[in-house]
């Protein structure tokens, strides 16, 4: 019988599985991963990384192999106008860093991100099976089981969902979600321009939705482009020059000539928040517990301080001699978690509705208040801090920079 079976092998879980075998070597953890070994390494897409969040890879021995190809985000500008507008006047403008040489954030591809967790995941002698999805669920007094799609089954005390936004595990337990569609899809891609970007994020609140540039290494930048999910679909099928003549309107001419050259994907847009994060031997953690709006590029964010939180209860758990699956236990992780992910969701989906339309009145509201928040520092360097996630007061020990 394993003590730990982590289902879903992305970031959340690879992340998962790491944490506990670091900190408790003896425990049994193996994760189960339902896409082919070399589908990773096709992922195009890169993630703001919080300073919170690359003090547990620091932790975990990835961060050094990572920071190669990471790009500090040193500044952030943000904006509030009409798509072909010539002009986009600046209300908001942040310095990225949370303290002397520590940016708030890095943009890491995520093969890079993978790959390392990979790497010290079979280092720490985790195993990963590829190509099986969990496909039944059931709960016995000592152990859960979990039915796999090639027929095999397998037993453990503690099963830890990370199999993302439309989670089959958390339907199986019957932990139901509060969902709705944005009706908007997230195009993202990478752009190279001619001019090098200084490390500047921008983020320009367009009436479709948020278009951000964030910046990569070299003179090349990732987009992550809201527009409603019909006009998503069209421009990523679109040739060349349609696409880059409408990321032109929306991108302006500061970074001289753009190509596009990335692969285009769309990826629709909702909120689906778990209403319990955990049941007998059973916790979620990432976008299975939460999938949120990527306004504020938060998302895997909250995944690994989920990973952090529940490490360090499952651990502490096991060094009391406690069962690591029984309901009391994980209801630690879930108190823990649940309020800062509740906020996060409802902040993520306020901010969408507010800046997403072309309302007059609302854009003088809202640009007023970016405009005030740009004024008072100490409201700035709070809001630096809570995007860096070094702000909280109960952080769990892997987000400072502590092992478990
Ligand atoms: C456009 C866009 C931009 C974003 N930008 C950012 C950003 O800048 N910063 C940030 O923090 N977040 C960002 N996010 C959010 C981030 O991508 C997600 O939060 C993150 O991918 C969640 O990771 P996860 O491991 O929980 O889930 P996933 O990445 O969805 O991984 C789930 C894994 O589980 C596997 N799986 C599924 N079902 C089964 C099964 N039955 N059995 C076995 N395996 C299974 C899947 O194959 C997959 O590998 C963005 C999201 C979008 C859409």
């Amino acid at each position: 019988m394993l003590d730990m079976l982590v289902v879903g092998g992305g970031y959340v879980g690879l992340a998962a599985a790491l944490a506990v075998k670091q900190a408790a070597p003896h425990l049994q953890v193996q994760v189960i991963e339902a896409a082919p070994e070399d589908v990773w390494q096709k992922d195009p897409r890169a993630s703001a990384i919080i300073a919170a969040a690359i003090k547990m890879l620091e932790v975990f021995g990835v961060w050094d192999e990572i920071a190669p190809e990471a790009e500090p985000i040193t500044r952030m500008i943000v904006t509030d106008s009409k798509a072909g507008d010539p002009v986009r006047p600046v209300f908001l403008t942040f310095d990225g860093a949370v303290e002397e040489g520590k940016p708030f954030a890095h943009m890491v591809p995520n093969v890079a991100m993978v790959r390392a967790l990979r790497r010290a995941a079979a280092e720490a002698g985790i195993t990963i099976r590829h190509g099986v999805r969990a496909v039944g669920l059931n709960n016995g007094p000592a152990a859960a089981s979990l039915s796999l799609s090639d027929g095999s089954v397998l037993e453990a005390r503690l099963v830890v969902a990370c199999d993302g936004v439309r989670s089959k595990l958390r339907d199986m337990a019957g932990i139901k979600t509060v969902t709705w569609d944005y009706g908007q899809s997230g195009i993202v891609t990478t752009v190279e321009h001619e001019r090098p970007h200084g490390g500047c994020a921008e983020e320009h609140f367009l009436p479709a939705g948020p278009f951000a540039i964030l910046p990569l290494k070299g003179n090349r930048s990732s987009l992550v482009w809201t527009e409603r999910t019909a006009d998503a679909e069209r421009l990523v099928k679109s040739d060349d020059l349609v696409f880059e003549t409408e990321l032109e309107r929306r991108f302006g001419h500061k970074l001289g000539t753009l190509t596009a050259t990335g692969d285009r994907r769309a990826f629709p847009l909702g909120l689906a928040l778990a209403r319990a994060f955990v049941a007998p031997r059973l916790a979620l953690a990432g976008d299975a517990a939460h999938g949120i709006h990527p306004i504020s590029g938060q998302g895997l964010n909250l995944g690994f301080k989920d990973v952090a939180a529940l490490a360090e209860t499952v651990v502490e758990a096991d060094r009391l001699g406690l069962d690591i699956g029984d309901l009391n236990v994980l209801d630690r992780y879930q108190v823990w978690r649940r309020f800062d992910t509740f906020r996060m969701g409802v902040t993520t989906d306020v901010l969408n509705r507010l800046f997403s339309n072309d309302i007059g009145p609302l854009r003088i509201a809202r640009d007023f208040g970016l405009g005030v928040v740009d004024r008072i520092p100490r409201l700035k360097s709070y809001f630096i801090g809570e995007a860096a996630g070094t702000a909280a007061r109960h952080n769990p020990r892997l987000l400072t920079g502590q092992a478990i």
